[in-house]
C-alpha cells in the first residue's frame, strides 16, 4: 500500500517538481517502506507510526493538545511516545523535507519525501489511530493487515480509481494533519464492527483461504470475505487511499513552496553515500531476519 501511495502521489505534482520526482519514482516507491523496516533495528521508531488516540478520552479528544509542546507539558515525553506520536512526527518530517529542498540536496529530498509519504499514509489508516490496532482486544487479530494490505492487493489495481487531480498548498499544516487523524479515529469503530458482523455469517473455512505467496502457502482472508467487507465499508479503504495520495502530494508540494520553490534541475549530492548504502543494507538484512521491536503491525 505504501508503495502505491507514493507512486500515485508523484502524478499530482506540478511540472517543476515532476522534473525530479518522475525520473526517481522507482526510488520513492521502493523506499516508501523504509520506516517499517527501521522498526526492526530501532526501539524509538515504532512511536512514529501511530497514535492511540482513544487513550485521551472520546472523540474529538479535546483533552489532547494538538500542539506538541503543550501535549508534552501535559503528559510528558515518555507517555506521549508510549501512545504514539504520528501527527507530530509528520510535522518534523515536513521541516526536514523543507530543509532538504532549501539545500537542494537531491538524496535528502528523495529519502525524506519517500519516508514522509509513509507516515502520512499511516495516519490515514483508522487502525493506526486506535489502541485496538490489530483487533487484539476483540478477537479480531489480523484485521490490521487485512484492511491495509489484503483488501488493496485484491481490488486496488482493477477496481479503484486513482485519478485524483492536483496537489494543493496547505496553509495550516497542523490543522490539516489533525483533520486526517480525526477522520481515521472516527472510522476505526466501523472498520472493526463490519469485520465482526460479516464474520458471523462466514464459517472459518469460508472466511480464510490458503493461498500461495512468495512460494509458501499462507492463510489469508478469502476473496469472498474481502469482497463483502469492501462492499460493507462502502469503499472506505479506497477513499482513505485516495485521500492519502492527495495528502502526500500536497505535503511534498507545500514543503517545496515553503523552501522558496527551488529550481530542481541542478542538484547536488547526486548519489548515495557509503553510509547511506550501509544503512539500507542493514535495514534490509534485519527486516528479513528478525522480529519487529515493539508493536507488531505495519
Ligand atoms: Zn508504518
Amino acid at each position: 500500500m505504501h508503495e502505491k501511495i507514493n507512486y500515485h502521489a508523484v502524478f499530482l505534482l506540478p511540472p517543476q517538481m515532476m522534473i525530479l520526482f518522475k525520473p526517481n519514482i522507482g526510488f520513492l516507491t521502493e523506499h516508501a517502506v523504509d520506516p517499517d523496516k527501521r522498526r526492526y533495528i530501532s526501539v524509538s521508531e515504532g512511536a512514529h507510526h501511530y497514535l492511540d488516540i482513544d487513550h485521551y478520552g472520546r472523540y474529538p479528544f479535546p483533552d489532547l493538545p494538538r500542539d506538541y509542546k503543550s501535549a508534552q507539558l501535559k503528559y510528558s515525553e515518555d507517555s506521549l511516545r508510549a501512545y504514539g506520536i504520528v501527527p507530530w512526527w509528520i510535522q518534523i518530517m515536513m521541516s526536514r523535507l523543507t530543509k532538504a529542498f532549501r539545500e537542494k540536496d537531491k538524496q535528502a529530498i528523495l529519502k525524506t519525501a519517500a519516508e514522509l509519504g509513509h507516515y502520512i499514509a499511516d495516519a490515514h489508516v483508522p487502525l493506526h489511530v486506535c489502541s485496538n490496532h490489530n483487533g487484539q482486544l476483540t478477537h479480531q487479530e489480523g484485521i490490521h493487515a487485512f484492511w491495509e494490505s489484503r483488501v488493496p492487493e485484491l481490488f486496488a489495481e482493477t477496481d479503484w480509481d486513482f485519478f485524483i487531480g492536483k496537489a494543493v498548498y496547505i496553509t495550516d499544516l497542523s490543522g490539516f494533519i489533525w483533520s486526517r487523524i480525526l477522520e481515521s479515529a472516527a472510522a476505526s469503530d466501523t472498520v472493526l464492527r463490519c469485520e465482526k458482523e460479516i464474520s458471523d455469517h462466514f464459517r472459518p473455512d469460508q472466511k480464510y483461504a490458503f493461498e500461495e505467496r512468495k512460494g509458501k502457502l499462507v492463510k489469508q482472508y478469502s476473496t469472498a470475505f474481502a469482497s463483502l467487507y469492501e462492499d460493507r465499508l462502502d469503499h472506505m479503504i479506497e477513499r482513505r487511499m485516495r485521500q492519502s495520495i492527495f495528502a502526500v502530494a500536497s505535503c511534498w508540494y507545500t514543503a517545496w513552496v515553503n523552501a522558496g520553490q527551488p529550481w530542481l534541475e541542478a542538484l547536488t549530492h547526486d548519489s548515495l553515500s557509503d553510509s547511506e548504502i550501509k544503512e539500507y543494507e542493514r535495514m534490509n538484512l534485519e527486516w528479513k531476519n528478525h522480529d519487529i521491536i515493539g508493536r507488531k503491525c505495519q
